[in-house]
């Protein structure tokens, strides 16, 4: 086995390859800046911060890797057009809504891909596609190669990021914020309004993302994932797990202060974070 080849500023997006009899052939593409330990983590299942999709159903390998993005923000939306091709304005005209008889979920996703890779933005990033598994190594289809300044390579990759994580964390229950990639914890733990979105993230990295210039409470946004609009309030309700769960849920208690009170659990909320929806300049 060669070396690992070490690469700062990793943000990758992956392709898991289930090898599982009974589930043999699935696939799950997923975002990391840390390929080696979150492969680790989705063949340990969800208390050890894998996904809900690849629980139980490991081991899998990560097969491949695409890195080189710029930022985290840019390689989340590779990995939902990735997820949903058919969903992605860029790949319209190829209709990829339904894997074709003759292809497995494997061979579609590596046309995605090879699509992906022709078409704006990704085409002028300077990426570099991945084997870590030479056994399923595949051609990608002569008239669909990416641009040449692209880079194609195989064998093991070491991260060097400039943000440390904690080794301890890698070992425990962690959960990683998908915009920071700093540890989680699920006392501040924000997730999409889009059931089928993975997103999580830190309530201050999304807040981050939200604010325009001169707010201080965000109003609303896009999700960076899957560019489902979100309002802040909707998000906060969630976490607080009562969004849809009652029609009025945030309520302001009536002892004359501003303090917000959740309707459903009657549980105080932090009045000094995110929690009001400060619209009025202050
Ligand atoms: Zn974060
Ligand atoms: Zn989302």
């Amino acid at each position: 086995m060669s070396e690992p080849e070490t690469v700062e500023d990793f943000f990758g997006v992956y392709l898991l390859y289930c090898i599982n009899p009974k589930y043999k052939g699935r696939t799950y593409i997923g975002y990391t800046r840390d390929p080696n330990r979150r492969i680790m983590q989705h063949n340990r299942g969800t208390w050890a911060g894998g996904a809900h999709r690849t629980s139980k159903k490991g081991p899998w390998k990560m097969v491949m890797i695409v890195h080189g993005f710029p930022n985290n923000i840019s390689a989340l939306r590779f990995e939902w057009a990735w997820q949903n091709p058919n969903k992605t304005t860029r790949l319209q005209h190829l209709d990829l809504k339904k894997i074709p008889r003759k292809e497995t979920e494997f061979q579609f996703k590596i046309r995605v891909l090879s699509e992906m890779l022709r078409v704006g933005p990704w085409c002028r990033l300077p990426l570099v596609i991945r084997w870590l598994q030479k056994d399923f190594y595949q051609e990608f289809s002569p008239e669909r190669k990416p641009p040449s300044h692209m880079i194609f390579t195989d064998g093991p990759v070491k991260v060097k990021n400039l943000k440390k994580v904690d080794n301890d964390m890698a070992t425990t229950n962690f959960i990683e914020c998908l915009l920071c990639s700093d540890y989680l914890n699920s006392k501040d733990k924000l997730t999409c309004l889009n059931t089928n979105c993975e997103l999580v993230t830190h309530i201050t990295c999304l807040a981050d993302l939200f604010l325009t210039p001169g707010e201080f409470v965000p109003i609303e946004g896009k999700c960076p994932f899957c560019d489902t609009k979100l309002l802040w309030g909707d998000l906060i309700r969630k976490m607080k797990g009562c969004y849809q769960a009652a029609e009025n849920c945030l309520i302001v208690d009536n002892d004359g202060d501003d303090d917000v009170v959740c309707s459903q659990d009657r549980k105080f909320v932090d009045n000094e974070s995110w929690f009001l929806d400060c619209n009025d300049d202050l």
